[in-house]
């Protein structure tokens, strides 16, 4: 079945709020095996709204609409598309006395526009809103199914997960399961290359890639009678995909997360950690302090943005600040070698870098960071040059900083090697 996505809302078109709901109804219905051709957005106006529904509904099988379902005179979704299908209101007793519990419980009092949104077209479900006043509808027309559900993303994405998903998983028989296959330190386009045979071939199971934030998931979606067979589909993808990425591959479990990994590597080989930063703040101990359980091996880290800091809180040399500058290998392994000493730690993770704006040279340029980790006196530092403003360069530091540090402590474990690394 194809799907179509239509979002609501004058704000949209003007850029002063961004279409996260386009985004997550397009990766909830991709995850469904639904093939999404369409998305559009429309302002908050009758005609234009008529024309984009009857374009929908002459080309697509499910279209799902966001926003405009509110009490106030310019939420129109409702009223218009019932009129483009031709289908009257009616009112919605369950709705009417829901709306009117909701205003008791909170003691506000209801306005007269509140009642609008007990309205529905005749013989739509009606889907409960468990976080606002406006219900969700779908309609069945012609073999067509119309969703509509509120604009707030605290409103949708409930609705969808509990209301709208069931629904359409019922439209067509089967199951739909997928296993995502989650990669660190590979760039998407290599990744896209490095398969794509599979990505051209594919069928069922489906094979989609996600790019993250220095990790790229690629999610193996198949379609089957039932979950047994469904999984027997996606195991060999998965296998395949395992086999090409390697050790690059840190997870398959969905609840995985890159930290999380690293911290179930140094849990497993007793290590304690520390990291010392510079231009990332305390981001990456941030990152590895988000995993309940580190308190473990991690007992304190260093935010050391000046040079001064450098040398009084990790010993790094007066001189090597001087001949190679704070942003260079040579400072970067001295402030791991410097934090795993003062922090009596097994591991170290130390960062120093441009997040710019200012400060680039032309020999040192915005987005240039070096990363050294220390794992049991053996120490590796590597260069690496960011693209973005200050806040992506300092992020892409971060999970460059873990993705180095695993590959080292799968290297420690002995389960990789890593011929490319300088040390
Ligand atoms: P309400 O009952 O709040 O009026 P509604 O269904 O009428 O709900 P809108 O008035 O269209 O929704 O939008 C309400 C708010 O929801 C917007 O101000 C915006 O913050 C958010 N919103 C609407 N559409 C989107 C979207 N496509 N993506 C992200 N946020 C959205």
């Amino acid at each position: 079945m194809t799907v179509e996505i239509i979002c609501v809302g004058t704000e949209l078109l003007l850029g002063n709020i961004v279409n996260t709901n386009a985004a997550y109804l397009a990766e909830q219905c991709a995850g469904l095996g639904l093939s999404c051709y369409y998305q559009s957005v429309v302002g908050d106006n009758k005609a234009r709204l008529t024309e984009s529904v009857k374009t929908a509904v002459g080309r697509s099988d499910i279209i799902l609409i966001s926003g405009g379902l509110g009490p106030t005179q310019d939420d129109l979704t409702k009223e218009t598309v019932a009129e483009a299908l031709g289908i009257p209101l009616v009112t919605d007793e369950n709705t009417r006395q829901r709306i009117a519990r909701y205003f008791e419980k909170r003691g506000m009092e209801i306005t007269d526009n509140n009642w609008k949104q007990a309205q529905v077209p005749e013989g739509c479900k009606v889907l409960e809103n468990e976080n606002g006043t406006a219900p969700g509808m779908i309609l069945s027309v012609g073999g067509h199914h119309i969703v509509l559900m509120p604009g707030p993303p605290g409103e949708l994405r409930p609705m969808f997960e509990n209301h709208v998903r069931p629904y359409l998983e019922a439209l067509e028989p089967g199951v739909i399961f997928s296993q995502t296959v989650k990669i660190c330190g590979v760039s998407e386009s290599k990744i896209e290359t490095d398969i794509e045979d599979l990505l051209a071939g594919q069928d069922n199971p489906t094979i989609a890639p996600y790019a993250r934030l220095g990790e790229v998931h690629l999610r193996v979606t198949a379609k089957a009678a039932d979950e047994k067979e469904a999984k027997k589909l996606i195991k060999p993808v998965v296998r395949e995909l395992k086999a090409r990425f390697g050790g690059d591959v840190y997870s398959t479990d969905k609840d995985m997360t890159l930290e999380k990994s690293v911290v179930e590597l140094l849990l497993a080989a007793n290590l304690t950690i520390t990291t010392a930063e510079s231009c990332t703040g305390g981001m990456l101990a941030s990152r590895l302090i988000n995993v309940a359980g580190i308190s473990e091996i991690y007992k304190s880290g260093y935010v050391t943005y000046s040079n001064k800091a450098k040398r009084h809180l990790l010993g790094v040399k007066k001189s090597t600040l001087t001949k190679y500058g704070a942003v260079s290998e040579k400072v970067a392994g001295e402030m791991a070698r410097g934090a795993a000493m003062f922090a009596k730690a097994d591991v170290a993770v130390a960062v120093s870098g441009i997040a710019g704006p200012d400060g680039g040279t032309k020999e040192k340029p915005v987005g240039l960071v070096c990363i050294a980790c220390q794992v049991c006196g053996k120490l590796t530092v590597k260069e690496y040059l960011f693209s973005g403003d200050r806040a992506k360069v300092r992020e892409s530091a971060t999970a460059c900083a873990l993705t180095q540090l695993r590959r080292c402590l799968l290297e420690y474990c002995g389960t990789r090697t890593f011929g490319k690394d300088k040390e």
